[in-house]
Parts: structure tokens; C-alpha cells; sequence
């Protein structure tokens, strides 16, 4: 038997086997193009002659989520390769797209050619009849070419294709990334196809958008691909003008590149936080950093012993990145900045207050509640601004306010900005 494709792992292997032994199997999809640009760490795809609920007879571990369409993911036994999944789908010749996202009816085929005639972009639609031989491609739309050429086009006409499934305009944007092969061209037609037929991304789910725009802003390549997504109107017609170009350059990280995205955004951090939130369905997490970004947009980025010290101290290492690329790619020069930032140094006494409510109560007298922690707070900062070592030293700092009697909204506590 000649050796098996030097990319697919022993597990691979025995899935394709597997089905094999009971109908036929072709690995097809991402790592058929990834493959072929000799990259790994793609999901192995297949498609199969055999129904879903052979493919379970063949692997009982399989969970059935999306038998109904076909697919079937796949487990092996978790010794042999833990929870795992392949994407095992059932060769389909599809129906009619009333809704504009799922076929009506999935047809079962028996074409491996039908199948791939389905499939969004050439370069998508090819597939390896068996791992072995190296003359196994079937590539009946000339994708093996294109992928070479650096072309994105679509399987038929586009403006069908595009009819059927609005989802492909964005599926078409995140192909564009080529990796290090650079950046993929979208042809004419297709280009032509997508900015005609922008009210198909209307009956595109906010989650799926947002899915799709995430793994765009997160790849290589961002600043040509969101500028033909400007280009085409796509930018405009999924986010209003929340997010526009603006000329900056983009990076590969998702939380920085929209809030560069909406750098003229006109209100404040948890203003746009609402209105990211409404348009497109970002998880918490990424609005908050967007959020924080957006508010420090105007910082100055002074370079004085105290406020380095409580940059450092207030963030966590990636928020702190984060806020020198976007101050970086809005044209600030945060060189100095960066450069004192690496000679400051960890805070000698660690990241906790030297001094706790506890000791703060007995000292001052004060009760636990709202001024007590305020002032507490405010000690902290203090400690890393002057970065304190010792517990009277912080408690000497009380002689310098009036803890008793002035206004506690006056005590800034520790944070950044
Ligand atoms: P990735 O490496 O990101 O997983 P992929 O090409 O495998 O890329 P998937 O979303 O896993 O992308 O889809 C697998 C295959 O299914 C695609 O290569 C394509 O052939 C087909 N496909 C997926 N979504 C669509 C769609 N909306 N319309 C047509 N074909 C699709
Ligand atoms: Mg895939």
C-alpha cells in the first residue's frame, strides 16, 4: 500500500477506514485546500456515501446533533483519541434555499461531483478520493488552480450562489486570508455579485455575522480584506457606520481591530459597548475590551514614575498590549511609553494593598462602609504609585488628607485610566 498522506494523523486514518470498509469516503472542505498550500492543523472534513445512522453504526460515539442535514460528528473511542470530533457528512444534493440560509429539503446524493457542486468557492470544492495516492484529487471547478493563483471564485454563478446562502458574502471575505500565501482576490463576478446582492446578509443571523466577522478580524491580512469589505458595502450594510476603515492599520487582534473599526464612534466606551452589543452579537468579554479601548483613545500616555506604575499594576499583561497596538495604530507615539514600561520594574510589595480595610478601621477609627473602602482604595494607589514597601509607610500617607471630613469622591482609587 503506498504511504498515506505525510499531514493526516493515524487517527485520521482510522476514520477514513472505517467508512470506508462500509461505503466510500473522500476527505474534502479545509484541509483539502490547506493541504495542498502543505499546512496543517486544519479539521479533516469528510463526505460519504453512507447515511448518518450507519456512519453511528460504524462509530457509536457519534453524536447526532446534525444528523437531520447530514452531519454527522464522528468520535473515535476516547483512548484512542480523546473527544475529538470529524465532521462526517452524508453526500447531498441539495434542494430549493426558500429562507435564504439552509436548503428546505436535504437530498441525499450518491455523486461525490454533486456534492462538491454545492460547496461555496472553488478552492472549497475539491476532494481526496483516498489518502494514499497523490492522484486522488477530484477537482471538477479548477480550484487547485485558483488556490495556486490566489483567486477566490465562486462554484457557478455567484449571484445564485449568493441567492441561495447569504452567508457566503462574509465566507468569501475570510477566504480572502490565504495565511502566509497573502491575500486572495475575489474575482470580478463574484465581487459584482456581492455588492448586488448585499439584503442577502439580512437573512444572515446576527450570531453568524458576528461569528463570521470575528474570525476575519482576528486573521492576517485584515486591512485589505476590510477594505474591499468597505469597498463592496458590506462594512456599512452589516454594522450601519458604526464601523468604517478610517485609514488606520489594522492588526490580527479582534478586540483592537474593532475598536480602530470605530474609532469615530461619538460617545463614550459603555455607549458603544450598547450599541456594539444591538448590532452585532460580540460576547462580553470582547466588548469590554472594545469598550476600554474606546475610552482610552485620548490618553496621553505620560511617562512619569507613578502613572507607569499603575498602568502596570491595573492591567492584565494582554489589555495592556492591547492598549499600546491601538494607541500604536491610531498614530500615537507610545515608544517612550513602552520603553520606560519595560525598565519599571514589578511593584516591590506585589499587587495587594499593604494595608486591609481591617487595619484601616483600627487606625483611623473609621467604620466599615462606603468611606472606609474609599479610602482604601485610595491608599492602594498610592502604594504602587510610590511603590511602598512596608505597612507604615502607606499608613503614614493618612497625614496627608483630611480622611476624616473631606469628600471621599475626591480619593481616586486604583485604576487605569
Ligand atoms: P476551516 O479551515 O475554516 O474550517 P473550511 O473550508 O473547512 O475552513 P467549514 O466552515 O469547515 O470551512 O466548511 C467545510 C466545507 O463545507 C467548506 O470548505 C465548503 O466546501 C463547505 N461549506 C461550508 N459552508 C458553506 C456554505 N455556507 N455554502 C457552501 N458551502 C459551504
Ligand atoms: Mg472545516
Amino acid at each position: 500500500m503506498e504511504p498515506a498522506h505525510p499531514l493526516l494523523r493515524p487517527e485520521d486514518l482510522i476514520v477514513l477506514e472505517g467508512l470506508r470498509s462500509k461505503g466510500q469516503a473522500w476527505i474534502v472542505g479545509g484541509w483539502v485546500r490547506e493541504s495542498i498550500s502543505g499546512k496543517k492543523d486544519t479539521d479533516v472534513d469528510i463526505a460519504t456515501t453512507l447515511h448518518p445512522d450507519e456512519v453511528q453504526g460504524i462509530f457509536p460515539r457519534s453524536l447526532m446533533v446534525g444528523a437531520k442535514y447530514g452531519t454527522v460528528c464522528v468520535r473515535l473511542e476516547e483512548e484512542v483519541a480523546g473527544n475529538q470530533i470529524w465532521e462526517v457528512t452524508t453526500l447531498r444534493s441539495d434542494g430549493s434555499y426558500g429562507d435564504g440560509r439552509r436548503p428546505d429539503d436535504v437530498q441525499f446524493g450518491t455523486n461525490i461531483e454533486d456534492d462538491l457542486s454545492r460547496r461555496d468557492f472553488t478552492i472549497n470544492a475539491m476532494a481526496l478520493e483516498h489518502p494514499y495516492g497523490r492522484d486522488s484529487l477530484i477537482d471538477p471547478f479548477n480550484g487547485r488552480e485558483d488556490l495556486l493563483k490566489g483567486i477566490l471564485t465562486s462554484v457557478g454563478d455567484p449571484r445564485e450562489r449568493i441567492s441561495e446562502d447569504g452567508l457566503r458574502i462574509l465566507r468569501a471575505f475570510r477566504f480572502m486570508d490565504g495565511g502566509d500565501e497573502g491575500v486572495r482576490e475575489i474575482d470580478g463576478p463574484l465581487s459584482d455579485a456581492i455588492s448586488s446582492s448585499l439584503e442577502m446578509l439580512d437573512m444572515v443571523s446576527n450570531e453568524r455575522i458576528c461569528s463570521e466577522l470575528s474570525i476575519i478580524l482576528s486573521g492576517n491580512r485584515v486591512n485589505e480584506i476590510v477594505a474591499k469589505m468597505e469597498d463592496l458595502g458590506v462594512l456599512e450594510h452589516i454594522s450601519g457606520s458604526l464601523l468604517r476603515k478610517s485609514g488606520f492599520n489594522l492588526c490580527n487582534d479582534l478586540e483592537v481591530n474593532l475598536a480602530l473599526l470605530c474609532w469615530e464612534f461619538d460617545g463614550d466606551g459603555s455607549q458603544l459597548r450598547a450599541v456594539l452589543r444591538q448590532e452585532l452579537m460580540l460576547s462580553n468579554s470582547v466588548l469590554d475590551e472594545v469598550s476600554f479601548l474606546h475610552d482610552c483613545r485620548n490618553e496621553m500616555m505620560e511617562t512619569g514614575e507613578g502613572y507607569l506604575r499603575r498602568f502596570a499594576a491595573a492591567l492584565p499583561e494582554r489589555r495592556k498590549s492591547r492598549v499600546l497596538e491601538y494607541l500604536g495604530a491610531l498614530g500615537r507615539d507610545v515608544s517612550a511609553f513602552s520603553e520606560a514600561l519595560k525598565i519599571i520594574g514589578a511593584p516591590r510589595a506585589g499587587l495587594s494593598p499593604l494595608v486591609n480595610g481591617h487595619d484601616l478601621s483600627r487606625e483611623t477609627g473609621l467604620p466599615p462602609g462606603p468611606r472606609l473602602g474609599m479610602l482604601k482604595g485610595w491608599l492602594y494607589r498610592r502604594q504602587v504609585e510610590d511603590d511602598l514597601v512596608t505597612f507604615d509607610e502607606v499608613i503614614r500617607l493618612l497625614e496627608e488628607i483630611d480622611w476624616d471630613d473631606s469628600d471621599p469622591e475626591e480619593w481616586k482609587k486604583m485604576e487605569w485610566p
